[in-house]
């Protein structure tokens, strides 16, 4: 058989799409739940699990299968790849009301998020694009930014932060939202180039502190703080209980994508390690798990992935990752990324 023989950066690529697959599969079962039901129902979650009879969102999802995080994470990919030159965000609108048909006639409860829902159904109604989002504050550009991340060099900070903005536009342009989707996006952005997620965290602040500033004023003010306070209770060696009640597990991006931040140093970079947290932690374990896996991944790549996790997800959905990394990479370079990680530039 002939082996791959893969670049670095579409290996971390690809290790970014399956490690947010495999956060999120994770976290299904335990998603919206709180820490003690999750014991009570499961024990301690140390694989995939199939989630408990009529659970209020994962109902009808077999172990090892993804939910909203990923589906849209690559519907995302499939439209900055679609139109790389200019974010079309109406055809983004509709690519999320056509996923949404489709989650329903599949009879899965896993819908769109109250952020997106609000802000699609305002489109509808005729408000313009770019009020559409202006109240939403919750995690769900985060969790799907993961292929601007892929696909946008990270040398200039700004550039990198206007095409998160464009992507959280239509459902989530508020600082808040957009702050955490830049950090995430900054950490993947340098994972693909080699960067440790250490090396990564200071400009993750910085894009942050940049995309706060961005989109409406509504939300959290400070996003860059609660992330530099989740990664510094993390390395103090709190109890998950301790860091759980600390920095929060809602779908707030101010406290999940601060708590996906500070579990990937909990974990010491790996991206399993991070994932199986985030699945015990309570409430947005699904989404925190994808959030802290694709950070994870990209600055770990494929040798953060255990084969058996990858062959459990690639049987149990259908994820064209492999393809759809190559392109975002491709799309990368076309942008004008450098191969090769400056360490100079993270420190
Ligand atoms: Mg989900």
């Amino acid at each position: 058989m002939v082996q791959d023989v893969l670049s670095p950066a579409t290996d971390r690529a690809r290790a970014t799409l399956l490690c947010l697959a495999a956060g999120d599969a994770l976290g299904m079962p335990s998603q919206t739940l709180p820490r003690e039901v999750i014991r009570a129902r499961y024990g301690r979650i140390t694989t995939f699990v199939a989630p408990f009879a009529d659970h209020p969102v994962s109902h009808g999802l077999r172990a090892g299968q993804v939910t909203d995080d990923t589906e849209q994470t690559l519907l995302l990919a499939h439209r900055l790849l679609a139109a790389p030159d200019r974010f079309d965000a109406r055809g983004w609108s509709r690519d999320l009301l056509a996923w949404e048909r489709d989650v329903r006639a599949r009879g899965l409860r896993d819908l769109l998020g109250p952020s997106s829902r609000a802000a699609l159904d305002a489109m509808l109604a005729g408000t313009p694009v770019s009020e559409t989002g202006r109240n939403g504050t919750t995690n769900g550009a985060a969790m799907r930014i993961a292929p601007a991340g892929i696909a946008t060099p990270h040398g200039d900070v700004g550039r990198l932060v206007d095409h998160v903005t464009e992507t959280c536009q239509v459902t989530h342009n508020t600082g808040e939202a957009i702050a955490a989707a830049a950090a995430v996006a900054m950490v993947v952005s340098l994972g693909i180039d080699g960067a440790s997620f250490e090396q990564a965290v200071p400009r993750a602040l910085q894009a942050a502190m940049l995309g706060q500033k961005r989109g409406h004023a509504t939300g959290h003010g400070d996003v860059a703080g609660r992330i530099r306070a989740a990664l510094d209770l993390a390395a103090s060696g709190a109890t998950e209980e301790v860091f759980a009640a600390t920095v929060g597990t809602s779908v707030a991006s101010a406290q999940s994508v601060a708590a996906a931040f500070g579990l990937v140093r909990m974990a010491g970079g790996a991206p399993w390690g991070a994932a199986l947290i985030a699945a015990n932690i309570g409430d947005d374990t699904d989404t925190i798990g994808a959030i802290a896996g694709a950070m994870a991944g990209a600055c770990c790549g494929s040798q953060g992935v255990p084969p058996e996790v990858r062959a459990t997800l690639m049987a149990e959905n259908c994820l064209p990752i492999d393809a759809l990394a190559a392109d975002l990479v491709a799309l990368r370079m076309r942008r004008g990324a450098a191969p090769g990680f400056p360490a100079e530039s993270a420190s």
